[in-house]
Parts: C-alpha cells; sequence; structure tokens
C-alpha cells in the first residue's frame, strides 16, 4: 500500500480519536477489539567510548561521550521483527583486528560476548530464523554488525536499495569505509536481502511503518511503531543520534547529506510536537533507567 509522508504525520502524532485518522484515504483506523498487541523491546550492544563532536556536529569539542548501541524488537501478536542488529560478535573479542585502528581511535566499543545479537534474543525466546523480517537503519558497523546471523535463513532482510548501492561498492572495495566494514556483508550473498524505494508498511495495519530518512547514509531508514499501549513511536536510529540533536537543531557529527539529515530532525520534532516520542538511539541520558529486553521498552 502507497502511504505518504503526510498520512505518516499523522499516523504518528494523534490518537485515532483525535484527527478522525479513519477518513484519511487507505488508512484502516485499529478498532480496540481487533487490535494487534504490539509492543518493543529494546536491547543494547555495549557502548562506544566517543567524543561529543562526532555525535553533534562542533559542539563540546573534545568532551568524552559514552553512547549506547541499542537495537530493537517489535512483536505483533505472535510475529517478531527485529530493527537493526548491533555489532558483529568479533567486536567483543578484539575490536581494534575487525574495525580497524582508526575507527576505534573514534569510537572504541566496550561489547561483551553476551550483548550480541543472536544470544541477546535469546531473552525472548528467539533464533535469528523465528523473525518474521529484519529491517536494517543503514549498513554501519554499529548496526548492520550480525547481519551474518540472518545468513542462511529466509527471514527478509530489508534495506533501502540506496544503501545497498553503497554496501555492494564498499564490498567490491574489500575496504574498510567510513563506518562500513566490508566483513560484516561477507555472508550478504546468502542473506534473503529486500531493496525497498520507499515506504514499508510491515503488517499492512500501519502498526510498524519503515520509511527512509537520508542524510546520514544515502539509504538509512527510520521505522514507526504504535504500540498497543497508545504510544507512537519513533525508532530513528541514526536519523537523530541524541533529544539535543533535534531540541537544539544541531546537525549529526557524522552525515554524508547535513541539509537532508536535518530535515529528518525537523519532522521528528514536529511529530513529537504532537504526540509521537522519539527514541534517540545513542542518547546516554534518554536511556537512564529504561526497561531493556526481555522487558518490554517503555518511555
Ligand atoms: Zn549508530
Amino acid at each position: 500500500m502507497k502511504v505518504s509522508r503526510r498520512d505518516l504525520f499523522k499516523i504518528g502524532g494523534c490518537t485515532l480519536g483525535a484527527l478522525g485518522l479513519s477518513q484519511v484515504p487507505g488508512l484502516k483506523a485499529l478498532a480496540a477489539d481487533s487490535a494487534p498487541d504490539v509492543d518493543v523491546y529494546a536491547f543494547h550492544c555495549g557502548i562506544l567510548k566517543t567524543q561529543t563532536q562526532y555525535i553533534l556536529k562542533d559542539t563540546r569539542v573534545g568532551a568524552p561521550f559514552d553512547i549506547p548501541v541499542p537495537f530493537f524488537l517489535i512483536r505483533h501478536g505472535s510475529s517478531w521483527v527485529a530493527y537493526d542488529t548491533g555489532n558483529n560478535a568479533a567486536v567483543a573479542v578484539d575490536p581494534i583486528k575487525y574495525w580497524g585502528k582508526p575507527i576505534c581511535d573514534a569510537y572504541m566499543p566496550v561489547m561483551k560476548p553476551w550483548e550480541e545479537f543472536s544470544v541477546q534474543i535469546k531473552k525472548v525466546g528467539l533464533k535469528p530464523k523465528d523473525l518474521s523480517a529484519v529491517i536494517m537503519s543503514h549498513g554501519h558497523l554499529d548496526h548492520c554488525g550480525a547481519l551474518d546471523d540472518l545468513a542462511s535463513t529466509n527471514v527478509p532482510v530489508y534495506f533501502q536499495k540506496k544503501e545497498l548501492d553503497v554496501i555492494k561498492k564498499i564490498v567490491a572495495s574489500g575496504k574498510i569505509t567510513g563506518a562500513y566494514i566490508p566483513a560484516d556483508f561477507k555472508k550478504l550473498g546468502s542473506v534473503n536481502v529486500k531493496a525497498l524505494d520507499s515506504y514499508l508498511d510491515v503488517f499492512g495495519d500501519q502498526t510498524v511503518m519503515v520509511f527512509p530518512t537520508p542524510g546520514h547514509t544515502p539509504g538509512h531508514q527510520s521505522v514507526l511503531v504504535r504500540t498497543n499501549a497508545g504510544q507512537n513511536l519513533i525508532l530513528s536510529q541514526d536519523a537523530c543520534y541524541t533529544l539535543e540533536n533535534m531540541t537544539a537543531s544541531i546537525p549529526p557529527g557524522l552525515a554524508v547529506d547535513i541539509p537532508e539529515a536535518m530535515i529528518n530532525i525537523y519532522h521528528f520534532r514536529t511529530m513529537s510536537i504532537i504526540g509521537a516520542q522519539l527514541v534517540p538511539p545513542h542518547d546516554p541520558d534518554f536511556w537512564q533507567g529504561k526497561p531493556l529486553g526481555p522487558q518490554k521498552f517503555k518511555s
């Protein structure tokens, strides 16, 4: 189904009753008695020890900043979808060998083996092959690192096509480029990769909506989740690192296109003003006291 960015604002920003979503063409109202059970579980795959300017452009330059590396599971009835996968298991063993020294000088990971994707999702009784789909925000090392867990499964793994094009070029070069690690994609050929060039309504009921948010990378994508607790959660991943990026309109420290990245941040701010809630991935203050999996996420 085709859903416009305007429809997304309406989904994200209001309760059904308040703005009469049922009047939006193509959008179904979620009747309370037929609404699926939808909830979110957040997991942290360790931290990155970095500096503030790499997250908030030109801000508090040189000040140390330890940021969490989150990935998410979204439960829709009895189906489970993952949004991102965190770092590769090798990062818990020897990060400098796996990511290289220049990256570790800027973003030193601190990760335990039990923080790896396939180990953590066992907390809710899942193996990678049990997932209905995986949405990859983008190909960077702290998001796409456990892609090889999906190799030789039938699980569809969704990327925006523009992101796949970048990944394929980097794989062909064999060189670590920016925050893309060719070794993260060594099993790409045996992953059930799906290319998107727009929105994806994962379950066809507007509860889990994937939408393009380019700027940080050419094919970044974010997810809007409408939980049955009545929350409209914007899982932005690197389209908005921290709340301060949004509230103070500060560009991300790393972006291929800063004006495009800022458009996403302005959209998130607008959506948050009308009731949607941003879940800023790399914001240590935001995550203070927030429940992590296997507990349900609560904002
Ligand atoms: Zn990131």
